[in-house]
């Protein structure tokens, strides 16, 4: 029987941002494990968030932009960010970064393996690995074991963001490398909500990815179909050349993460329903999680002293779910009424879940009304009641 002070089940985003600031606080000098099925050495995903603030990743940041672009018919608009940056984090330069320096570290363990069960004990937790067991006083959890998520359809509302981009490089000069375009609406909303994400690396190479947030994934021959019309008929774009392929979809529910499953295991990245259930958005929410957590045990000895999510951010999350689930094909027209009306740091900030209740009374007041009182008429009551 090994024994641990704590074990991190999944070396993912979550688990390796959680060791990470572990290490980098007074707790560097417990014996921590670190689980996963697989060493990550795979550019998986790239994240990419807002901030004001400096991060323990600036020095690995692939990129950083101080302008967003927004299109949709009928209305282009630059922004200027700052205080603000848009981040863009590879995969693999986060997995390398943060794997090399718990390396270092003589009493942080990786072990790789299968995990097939997290079990409660009397006083801690134990994770199964290939067949053995390893316990420690606290369990951080970021995996999905089978049958471990029940969706309740009817009280709570499940989409997904489904996604693929292409890295493409063009012979003619075609993008603008200081400001990547957060939303381009100058696309087929046939499906629902349907946008193109452009992430510029310079004039002749950039990510271009098509983002739906609907109930339903597309073929693949669809997600082709919307980027090769896009780059056609939008940017007038016939040659160019494949680099990459990212493709990915994320949960959006406002259905609640339990946070402490069992009383010594707690809940952290995606399982602790820690991606904004409107936005997909993860990685800054993660590292507050992070950061709170390495406080609470440093202070209380415990992960339990975290702040609690807000009650009317959770409600907002609910009622956009569901006017997008209704109101698919007038998304356009209402972001494009959310970014026209409204500065920047003001939808960022509702976003965070940073607003007073006046923002919150000019960002609903800067939308159409109808989608939101139906929305909010429909479901929210329901789940909140
Ligand atoms: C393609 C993609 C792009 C994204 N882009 C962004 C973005 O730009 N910005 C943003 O904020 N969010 C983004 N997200 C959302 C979110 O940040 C990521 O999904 C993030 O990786 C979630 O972190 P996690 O630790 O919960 O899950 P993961 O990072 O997936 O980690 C889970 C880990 O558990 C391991 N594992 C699973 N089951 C087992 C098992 N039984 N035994 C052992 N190990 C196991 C896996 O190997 C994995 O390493 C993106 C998601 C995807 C899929």
């Amino acid at each position: 029987m090994k024994k641990f002070d704590y074990i991190i089940a999944g070396g993912g985003m979550a688990g390796l941002s959680l060791a990470y600031h572990m290490l980098h606080s007074r707790l560097d000098d417990r014996q921590v494990l670190i689980v996963d099925r697989q060493p990550k050495t795979e550019n998986d995903r790239t994240w990419s968030f807002w901030s004001r603030e400096s991060s323990l990743y600036d020095s690995i940041l692939y990129r950083q932009w101080k302008e967003l672009q927004f299109h949709s018919p009928g209305y282009s608009k630059t922004y200027a960010l700052p205080p603000y940056r848009y981040n863009m984090l590879r995969g693999i330069d986060f997995y390398q970064h943060t794997q090399m320096a718990l390396r270092k570290a003589p009493n942080y363990h990786f072990l790789y393996g299968d995990v097939s069960a997290v079990n409660s004990l009397p006083n801690g937790a134990e994770v199964v690995v290939d067949g053995q067991a390893y316990q420690a006083p606290w369990v951080f959890d970021s995996l999905y074991l089978p049958g471990q998520f029940k969706p309740q359809k009817g009280r709570y509302r499940y989409l997904w963001q489904h996604f693929k981009g292409w890295i493409i490089e063009t012979q003619d000069a075609i993008f603008e490398p200081q400001a990547p375009t957060l939303f381009d609406f100058r696309t087929s909303q046939k499906h629902g909500m349907q946008f193109i994400y452009i992430l510029p690396f310079s004039e002749h190479q950039a990510l271009v990815e098509v983002t739906l947030f609907t109930g339903n994934l597309l073929s693949d021959e669809d997600y082709d179909d919307a980027l090769q019309t896009y780059l056609r008929e939008v940017l007038n774009l016939h040659d160019y050349e494949i680099l990459e392929t990212e493709q990915g979809q994320i949960p959006m529910t406002d259905q609640p993460f339990p946070r402490f499953p069992s009383p010594y295991q707690m809940t952290i990245g995606t399982k602790g329903g820690r991606v904004k259930a409107s936005t997909g958005y993860a990685f800054l929410r993660t590292q507050h999680d992070s950061q709170a957590i390495v406080r609470s045990l440093l202070d209380h000895n415990q992960p339990t002293h975290i702040p609690r999510d807000r009650r009317r951010a959770r409600l907002y999350d609910a009622i956009m779910l569901e006017v997008m689930d209704r109101n698919g094909e007038r998304m356009a027209e209402i972001f494009t009424d959310l970014f026209r009306n409204n500065p920047i740091d003001r939808i960022f900030r509702f976003l965070d879940e940073e607003t007073s209740p006046l923002d919150e009374v000019k960002v609903f007041a800067s939308v159409p009304s109808r989608p939101f009182i139906e929305a909010l008429f429909h479901t929210g009551f329901r789940s909140f009641k």
